[in-house]
């Protein structure tokens, strides 16, 4: 144990983490193994993931199946180009189902291995698009303040939190954001978007960009009526809507996909994570029939983007089994239904506790939010750390979990494994009462 730690520290660059306390604590878990909700670690410590590690282990850890499906796709066929017309059978047909799963206009997948590669992918091709129609100047993205994209050159521009793109001291220019609909209702956020197309020159916008629902800006849930409005602006101005289900896709909101909440059809769709819970890497973007129309109509010579690993035959043959056990076990149903639960555990904390702000879920993606003053919503000042303190009490308790505190904002979000059933969600509001009571006592001293 004290061995891997001191390698980690000496050769693991961990991806979005404090390099300084990794060298200064180590590694704080080294996960052996997953079961269902559960992940264990090398000292035999059992912790439910109530994020589904990073949102994406849908089906829940160790289904044996996809192992099996692996196993059986590599020993007929590890690895095949799909560049030019290459093509081999699990692409083919998950690109299909796919398409049968997704809203009637989108049709048609152009595979990668996860969201950042989804989104920057979805920007060149929309880009593309206008340009084989003599508009190259409509290359402007227009994504949401707290909206999250991802990390690659483009997709870490559309990302509307500055620290991503702060990091390396440097934004893509083309890009602009507007207001957050959770924080500025329907109205004032739809104006903002106008306000930024009005801005730019309608005539270089080339597409608007937005999570169904805000994962990593803190599970921020729009109103109702916003993707409507957002549909008719985008139409209004002829821009092209991408969604980005990276997160809500694959059943997450108690929907196949998070935009079905609203009854919305996008233009474009990226989606990884929830495809193949996590098993192994795969994304991809859905295009409309009338964007792929015109580029079956006008997209000459050679399309210049691809990845050596777009639809992956192993990562495609997992997708499609993840995606007949989602069905098969009816895990869709089963996260609106445990969504339901988990949203009244929330209620009943809040009534019991007075640190606690706005709760909210749509399927099992949910999020409690604390605050000095529930009348008036006042943050905690950001140096208390309440947010952390929780999370660090859930972790004693064996949860889990994820704090966002940008803009001093105090938020522990929830995305468990599909799959949980009501004593595990009657275990995870039990141990958020007790951490969320525990720090709430320690702040009153
Ligand atoms: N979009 C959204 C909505 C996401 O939540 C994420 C990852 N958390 C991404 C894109 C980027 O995906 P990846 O980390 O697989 O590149």
């Amino acid at each position: 144990m004290e061995k891997l730690i001191e390698l980690d520290k000496k050769h693991f660059i961990h991806p979005t983490s404090s390099i300084k306390d990794q060298q200064a604590n180590g590694a704080k878990l080294i996960i052996e193994k997953g079961e269902g909700i559960y992940l264990t670690d090398k000292k035999g410590d059992v912790y439910i993931d109530a994020m589904s590690s990073l949102w994406n282990v849908n089906i829940g850890h160790g289904n044996k199946e996809l192992a099996e499906v692996a196993k059986e796709q590599m020993e007929k066929l590890a690895f095949s180009s799909t560049f030019s017309t290459f093509s081999h059978e699990p692409a083919i047909l998950l690109a299909k189902k796919i398409a049968d799963l997704a809203p009637s206009k989108l049709n048609a997948v152009f595979f990668t291995s996860g969201g950042s590669e989804s989104n920057d992918s979805a920007f060149k091709l929309v880009r593309h698009y206008w340009k084989i129609q003599g508009k190259p100047e409509r290359n402007k993205i227009v994504s949401l303040k707290r909206g999250y994209h991802g990390v690659a050159a483009a997709s870490t521009s559309a990302t509307g939190i500055p620290e991503f793109w702060d990091m390396a001291g440097h934004m893509e220019s083309g890009f602009v954001h507007a207001e957050t609909p959770y924080w500025e209702g329907t109205k004032t956020s739809i104006d903002s978007i106008r306000e930024v197309i009005e801005a730019e020159g309608p005539e270089t916008i080339a597409a608007f960009i937005a999570e169904p629902i805000q994962g990593a800006g803190g599970v921020l849930i729009p109103p109702n009526d916003y993707f409507k409005e957002v549909r008719k602006l985008c139409d209004e101005y002829g821009i092209v809507f991408i969604a980005d289900e990276v997160i809500t896709g694959f059943g997450r909101t108690g929907k196949m996909f998070g935009m079905e909440n609203w009854d919305v059809q996008p233009d474009m769709m990226s989606f990884a994570k929830g495809v193949t819970s996590g098993y192994i890497p795969l994304g991809g973007v859905l295009v409309s029939d009338k964007i792929h129309d015109v580029m079956k109509d006008k997209s000459m010579g050679t399309l210049f983007h691809g990845f050596t690993y777009s639809g992956h035959p192993v990562a495609a043959a997992v997708a499609l089994k993840n995606i007949e056990i989602i069905e098969k076990q009816g895990l869709v149903e089963n996260a609106c239904k445990m969504g339901e639960e988990l949203l009244k555990g929330f209620k009943q904390i809040k009534n019991e506790l007075n640190i606690v702000g706005n709760v909210r879920a749509v399927g099992l993606l949910g999020a409690f939010e604390l605050v000095a003053d529930p009348d008036t919503n006042k943050r905690f000042a950001s140096d208390l750390k309440v947010a952390p303190r929780v999370i660090a009490a859930l972790h004693e308790r064996g949860v889990i979990c994820r704090a966002v505190t940008y803009e001093s904002t105090d938020i522990i979000c929830f995305a468990p494994p599909l799959i949980i059933n009501q004593e595990q969600i009657n275990t995870v509001i039990e141990k958020l009462h007790d951490s969320v009571a525990a720090v709430q006592k320690e702040l009153n001293r």
